[in-house]
């Protein structure tokens, strides 16, 4: 048994329901690990739950995403050994925490080439990248999408895969700080969503053909301007929240746009088996050690600012990955 200090909430509400309290951590039992977390990483959906957009079961932990050492081995694990350094996407949520004790299918081996605090702030975001531009469509050289928050955490490692891959990126930022970073990252265009109309500007940018998919975390502002830059037939990938949910959709307005195509797509479907897991971060290993992807952390904070950490993730102020160090 351990006793470690991790965020927790007791009810949902705004960032002052997240307190940092100290816990015991479980000795490792069969196919488990205890790990000390070096870095962890900061992601939108982590203020779904604290709100209470999405449930959890109260009191409870934060976080799904972190790096670090693995510190015991239980029973039966053979895939990692004391001293190994691993990261994990999407464990069970409580990953705000310097000791953990989880399943060890849930991590994998971090190449050494890559930091903790790197590998923190890429495996979520990056691995969403995977699935969204290689899985939910396979995106092609030549390829136009629209790609909104393309200088979030999520965005930054959007605009550099795309450029990887021959895409055109037209991202929505909201400013044009925002909008210069996404295009060193590999945009090809940006809009600044606060001073010009995005319909309009990507009827401008692709003369008229509008995109072939549009990649929408934004959710309830962006869902009908999104429905609106999309070429015949064209996909709507909607795989975020950051406005609100989307709700009470009429599907007649897919035909009116169209014929338009929508998905809801999450990450853990496509990481669902260890095969999976392992495919997909070993494509975002390749792709980061060999320096086409660079992880640009924007903010790093300690975890004992996590309400901090959350006012600016939310308010928009951030940049890049987020990641705590606790
Ligand atoms: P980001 O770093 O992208 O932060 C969110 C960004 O969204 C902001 O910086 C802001 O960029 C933009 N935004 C637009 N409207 C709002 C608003 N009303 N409130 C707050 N932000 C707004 O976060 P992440 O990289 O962690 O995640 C990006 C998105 O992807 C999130 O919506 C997240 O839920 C989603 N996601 C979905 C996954 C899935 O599998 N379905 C997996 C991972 C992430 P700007 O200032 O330029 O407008």
């Amino acid at each position: 048994m351990k006793e470690t200090l991790a965020v927790r909430f007791h009810q949902t509400g705004g960032t002052e329901v997240l307190k940092i309290e100290k816990l015991n951590v479980p000795s490792p039992g069969k196919g488990e690990v205890l790990i000390q977390n070096y870095a962890v990483g900061l992601n939108f959906i982590d203020t779904y739950y604290r709100t209470g957009l999405y449930q959890t079961e109260l009191p409870s932990g934060l976080g799904f995403e972190g790096a670090g050492e693995v510190l015991e081995v239980g029973e039966d694990v053979t895939e990692f050994k004391v001293g190994d350094r691993v990261a994990y996407p999407h464990s069970p949520i409580g990953a705000y925490s310097k000791y953990r004790t989880l399943a060890s299918h849930w991590l994998v081996k971090l190449p050494s080439s890559i930091s903790y605090e790197e590998g923190a702030a890429m495996m979520l975001k990056g691995l969403t990248v995977q699935y969204l531009f290689r899985q939910t469509y396979d995106l092609k050289q030549g390829d136009t999408i629209l790609f909104h928050a393309a200088a979030g955490g999520v965005g930054l490692i959007a605009c550099q895969w795309a450029r990887h891959l021959g895409v055109n990126l037209i991202g929505t930022v909201s400013s044009e700080e925002k909008g210069k970073l996404a295009l060193e990252m590999g945009a090809t265009h940006f809009i600044n969503y606060t001073t010009e109309d995005v319909k309009q500007r990507v009827l401008e940018l692709t003369h008229n053909q509008k995109v072939k998919v549009v990649y929408d975390s934004v959710g309830k502002s962006t869902w009908e301007t999104s429905l609106d830059c999309l070429a015949p037939r064209g996909l709507m990938v909607s795989f975020g929240n950051a406005s609100g949910a989307v709700t009470g959709v009429n599907l007649g307005i897919l035909a009116q746009k169209g014929s338009l195509y929508v998905t809801r797509p999450i990450l853990a479907t496509h990481i669902s088996t260890r095969e999976k897991l392992v495919a997909a971060s070993n494509e975002l290993f390749d792709l980061v050690s060999r320096g086409i992807i660079k992880i640009q952390i924007g903010q790093k904070f300690p975890l004992e600012q996590i309400q901090e950490a959350h006012k600016e993730l939310e308010s928009r102020r951030t940049k890049g990955s987020t990641i705590l160090i606790p």
